[in-house]
């Protein structure tokens, strides 16, 4: 099965992928989280990547098919794969599809007011990426990752200011992949 998570920033893409990816057996590919990654590690990628995340803006398209065409050439994504956060533009869309053929595309549907609320509360594994919420999914014990036991921390970009810009590039941006994918059958 190779499959991609629609939604807007918050909607759950990443909550739904790790459910997901333990039932099918199979990968769960985040550009967000190999970008933090590349960030972190201080790679080329990562430094083309810093200022747009940080501003909550997207990353340039040629950065991140660069970044997803290396990975699903990789072993373990050959039976399947959840994409989560990725394609987040018509051009993505386009060149993933020269890639691989996808299977089906689930889009997460939740209001802009639901996300802003489920935002500020979100804690994110400095370590493993795991993500977790004050309210809704509370690590086992506070602070720490029920993962790997990595300290849990806020996000520069769910703050209030910048999910408001987040949503609006999602609206401009990525909405139009429902229609892209519905015309091919696979929403
Ligand atoms: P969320 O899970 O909250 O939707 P992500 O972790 O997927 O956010 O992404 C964090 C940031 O990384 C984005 O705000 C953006 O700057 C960058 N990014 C991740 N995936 C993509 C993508 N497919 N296209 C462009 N930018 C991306
Ligand atoms: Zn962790």
């Amino acid at each position: 099965m190779k499959m991609i998570l629609l939604g807007a920033p918050g909607a759950g893409k990443g909550t739904q992928a790790e459910r997901l990816c333990k039932v099918l057996n199979i990968p769960t590919i985040s550009t967000g989280n190999i970008l933090r990654a590349a960030v972190k590690n201080g790679t080329p990628t990562g430094k083309q990547a810093e200022a747009y995340m940080k501003a909550g803006k997207l990353v340039p398209d040629e950065v991140i098919i660069g970044v997803i065409s290396e990975r699903l050439a990789e072993a373990d994504c050959q039976k399947g794969f959840i994409l989560d956060g990725v394609p987040r533009t018509i051009p993505q869309a386009e060149a993933l599809d020269k890639m691989v053929k996808i299977d089906k595309v689930i889009d997460l549907e939740v209001s802009d007011e639901a996300i802003i609320a489920r935002m500020s509360g979100r804690r994110v594994c400095e370590k493993c990426g795991s993500s977790y919420h004050l309210l809704y999914k509370k690590p086992a014990v506070e602070g720490v990752c029920t993962n790997c036991g990595g300290t849990l921390v806020q996000r520069k970009d769910d703050h209030p200011d910048t999910v408001k810009d987040r949503l609006r590039v999602y609206h401009e941006q990525t909405e139009p992949l429902k229609e892209y994918y519905e015309k091919q059958g696979k929403l």
